[in-house]
């Protein structure tokens, strides 16, 4: 099967780099030199696998890009990888706050950025540990088959990797979970992402579950746990 890489990017000489690189990889490969035009290639196109998205755009933001792709029904669970100057530490948080993946610093090795895109594609078709067809937990009801999720009756509108992340959580409940395991089973081990990366996205699923983000407790200086029961099911 092969994979399409929305190319993101405003310099004409790192596009036709990172196309030729992608290309020889395997993988077929689109370019947009701005936001707009990359938002209407994805409105009209087939969505691609993952979107290699540069911050600094012409015309509107990266993040706001994303924001945007991660707003519509379409794109929701689209990979996305930030390319980010070293200088925006602040916009790679907003990023990961909007849902992005995972994150490149310019200048970086195309090596690198191959090694990355095959790990990220990787690990959301190898679903770490179920698809269980099925989990239940209290409120909350999880479908790994579909990658869908419910709280009640409402559906959440998660991400492939809050997805991954949440399954995970729900799949080993009442044990404790490293943030290097955590890393390792939902980043994908080779994903070079830090333990604050995690702490972002456990604090973003937290808070899309709403009343049952409490579910997922911290754990000081180890990492977090599902809970075994809910709350009033301890016996
Ligand atoms: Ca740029």
């Amino acid at each position: 099967m092969v994979q399409h890489i929305l190319i993101v990017e405003d310099e004409p000489d790192l596009v036709r780099m990172l196309e030729y690189n992608l290309r020889r990889e395997g993988y077929q490969t689109r370019s947009a030199y701005s936001g707009q035009a990359a938002l209407e290639l994805v409105a009209s196109g087939p969505v691609p696998d993952l979107i290699l998205l540069d911050l600094m755009l012409p015309d509107m933001p990266g993040t706001e890009v994303c924001r945007q792709l991660r707003m519509d029904e379409r794109t929701r669970s689209v990979l996305i990888v930030m390319l980010t100057a070293k200088s925006q530490e602040t916009d790679r948080v907003v990023g990961f706050e909007l849902g992005a993946d995972d994150y490149v610093v310019k200048p970086f090795s195309i090596r690198e950025l191959l090694l990355r895109i095959r790990a990220i594609l990787r690990r959301t078709h190898t679903a770490a540990p179920p698809p269980a067809s099925e989990m239940v937990f209290d409120r909350l009801r999880v479908d790994g088959v579909e990658h869908r999720a419910w709280l009640d009756d409402e559906e959440l509108r998660l991400t492939a990797l809050e997805f991954k992340l949440l399954s995970t959580f729900v799949a080993r409940r009442g044990r404790a979970q490293t943030r290097d395991a955590l890393l390792a089973d939902v980043w994908g081990i080779d994903a070079a992402v830090t333990t604050r990366t995690v702490d972002t996205h456990v604090k973003r699923l937290r808070e899309k579950l709403g009343p049952a983000g409490r579910y997922i407790e911290t754990i000081r200086g180890v990492g977090y746990r599902f809970r075994s029961r809910p709350e009033g099911a301890e016996s």
